[in-house]
């Protein structure tokens, strides 16, 4: 046997370490711990990769995305249009402005279906929240169109998937604002909670700029009722430092994508990245029959795996007694979910050996 850990959070590079401590050194020296001169470079440097004017650095993206809805006015009496398959966030952000999340259905991609979202659209849409699930970019193409043609905003909620592209373009260039997580789990990590949005309007990023401040202007005036949500410098800091190697990462994150792919196509569904896209494989997910005693078979082998999301999100008890919308291949998908190590510390022999116990489970 041979233990294939799930994720290992421990910096175990000597060099990363290193580079990590020099940078926590420079802020501890420099003493900005809030709003220091590393939130700024990496906000620039965040809305580069974005190619996007605008990036406000937030304290996670639970709150990133909460903010962005509130910088498009959305709030009580609108309805927002997400998908069923996500982490709570996505909902949880849509209810807390005071807007009625409503539930689209998935395709086999795991991700938003357009044609269920263009269903769900009543006068009171006001926005869709397409998220690029397990680090796959979404139909985005199509939402925007399906948007475009109802006067609707677009909040990508790409928590998952920074870097990943179609046809060139980065995740959170599509919509009128993108928000992105940056928790330790995450592809681009902090070692603590952080955020980010990004966008192109002036007078949207003005109120983000407030609205993670207690919506103040120069710090003294409130023109908003707002939380206080800013990043830490010293993530900000070790989040440059990540930025660094992050493509070397999701390179390592493909590779093992497509070492998956080659040994189980043929025994589970394995994830298809469409032709004109760049997936960044936040989780490597497969579909498979008999999934919960799949997952008990390799747990007994050492190979530690996650359902990741067990529960739609319009099935949670939070929502499921006033549920708005339509999630039936969702219901079918979600018995049939699991993510297998697929962190970029594993080895091409961890690889082989949790294939090999996945087609032993199958006989
Ligand atoms: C991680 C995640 C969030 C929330 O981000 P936090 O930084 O944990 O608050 C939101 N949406 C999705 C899809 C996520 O995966």
């Amino acid at each position: 046997m041979m233990k294939v850990p799930f994720l290992d959070l421990r910096i175990t590079d000597e060099t990363e370490k290193r580079l990590l401590l020099d940078a926590v050194e420079r802020v501890f020296d420099h003493g900005r711990l809030v709003m220091g001169p590393e939130l700024n470079e990496l906000e620039e440097k965040f809305a580069a990769c974005c190619r996007r004017k605008y990036a406000v650095g937030v304290s996670s993206g639970s709150d990133a995305l909460f903010h962005s809805l509130r910088s498009l006015g959305i709030g009580p009496d609108d309805e927002v249009i997400t998908t069923s398959l996500s982490w709570i966030a996505t909902a949880n952000a849509i209810a807390m402005t005071g807007a009625t999340p409503v539930f689209a259905d998935i395709d086999d991609d795991l991700n938003i279906s357009p044609q269920s979202a263009a269903r769900l659209i009543t006068p009171q849409t006001r926005a869709i929240v397409p998220v690029h699930y397990t680090g796959k970019i979404c139909r985005i193409d199509e939402i925007a169109a399906i948007a475009a043609q109802h006067s609707l905003f677009v909040v990508e909620d790409a928590a998952q998937a920074f870097k990943a592209s179609f046809k060139g373009q980065p995740v959170g260039s599509f919509g009128d604002v993108a928000s992105f997580s940056m928790n330790p789990m995450k592809v681009f990590a902090a070692c603590g909670e952080a955020g980010c949005i990004v966008t192109d309007d002036p007078a949207v990023y003005d109120k983000l700029v407030s609205l993670r401040y207690n919506g103040t202007v120069n710090r003294e005036t409130c023109i908003m009722p707002g939380l206080n949500g800013r990043m830490d410098t010293l993530q900000a800091a070790i989040l440059l430092i990540r930025l660094e190697r992050l493509n070397a990462l999701i390179e390592k994150r493909r590779l093992i994508a497509d070492w998956y792919n080659e040994l189980l196509a043929d025994v589970v569904t394995t994830p298809v990245e469409r032709d004109d896209c760049r997936d960044v494989y936040y989780t490597y997910t497969i579909q498979a029959d008999d999934r919960d005693n799949l997952a008990d078979f390799l747990t007994s082998r050492e190979i530690e795996t996650k359902i990741q999301h067990p529960i739609l999100m319009p099935d949670q008890p939070a929502y499921a007694h006033k549920v708005k919308g339509e999630f039936k291949n969702a219901a079918r998908i979600v018995n049939r979910i699991l993510s297998i190590p697929a962190n970029e510390k594993i080895t091409r022999q961890q690889v082989e050996y949790a294939a090999q116990c996945i087609r032993e489970f199958y006989g």
